[in-house]
């Protein structure tokens, strides 16, 4: 039971986040979303998820992409008990066209900002004696992909962050791992198929059998309920010595 524990999930107005931060309201935890958006709609999510679950629920806005904005949104919370870094994004292209905006952009995004999430939260966990930092990295985060450089280096790159941070915290009740999930139907999902249709000439479902589910041992995508109930477990007594690890959710995918 996480009643009482504040939460703030990065990227959660939708996808994995959105269902990971649903999860820990279930489960008890008062949550905070966040996207760079900052729509009255993202507001409302917020309204609703408190309303559905009985827990307080909050929308913070701030770019993952600025470092200074992710440091203010650990700030704005006030209080953060669980930190769940799981916004992302991705493109796919070959290294020698690979737009550098886009390269740089996902390097901050998807990796940057758990550096300074981090770094803003790990004091006010060591002061309560009490955390928990989940990153949501990727199969991609333990293989790789061609077309896929910016994103498997920033993968990688969190992997090797979360053990950092858990021997940083090993000997403080403050854990810290990271979720590798493999394919996830959500709208970041959805967005490559039209790409991934074009590249292999190919329909949308022989992409998503053949292409994205060929290495998905299971041929089933992962829910975002399946990872919501990930990061619960990860925020409980039961997985108290469980840190600097990864933990997949991929049907298979790195067992092949
Ligand atoms: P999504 O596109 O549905 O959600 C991405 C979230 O990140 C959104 O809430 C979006 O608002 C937010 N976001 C994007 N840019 C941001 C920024 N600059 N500042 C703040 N928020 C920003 O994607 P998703 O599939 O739910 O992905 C969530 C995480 O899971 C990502 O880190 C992704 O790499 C990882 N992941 C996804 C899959 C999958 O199959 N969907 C697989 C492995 C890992």
């Amino acid at each position: 039971n996480l009643a009482g524990k504040v939460a703030v999930v990065t990227g959660s107005n939708s996808g994995i986040g959105l269902g990971i931060a649903r999860e820990l309201a279930k489960a008890g935890a008062d949550v905070v979303l966040n996207s760079f958006t900052d729509r009255d709609e993202d507001h409302r999510l917020a309204e609703d998820l408190g309303r559905e679950t009985g827990v307080s629920a909050r929308y913070i806005k701030a770019d993952m992409s600025k470092g200074a904005e992710c440091r203010a949104l650990i700030e704005q919370a006030g209080r953060v008990d669980i930190l769940v870094n799981n916004a992302g994004i991705q493109h796919v292209a070959a290294i020698d066209e690979f737009p550098v905006d886009k390269w740089d952009a996902i390097i901050a995004i998807n990796l940057s900002s758990a550096f300074h999430t981090t770094a803003a939260a790990l004091p006010g966990m060591r002061a309560a004696g009490w955390g928990r930092i989940i990153n949501i990295a990727s199969a991609h985060g333990l293989t790789a992909s061609p077309f896929k450089s910016a994103y498997v280096a920033a993968k990688h790159g969190i992997v090797g962050f979360t053990k950092v941070t858990a021997l940083e915290t090993a000997e403080q009740p403050i854990t810290c791992n990271a979720i590798c999930p493999g394919y996830v139907l959500t709208p970041l999902v959805e967005a490559q198929i039209p790409d991934q249709m074009k590249t292999h000439n190919m329909g949308r479902e022989d992409v998503i059998r053949k292409v994205m589910l060929e290495r998905q041992p299971s041929r089933e995508f992962a829910t975002v309920e399946e990872l919501g109930g990930t990061a619960v477990f990860l925020s409980s007594d039961a997985a108290a010595q469980i840190t600097g690890t990864t933990i997949s959710v991929d049907g298979g995918w790195t067992a092949l």
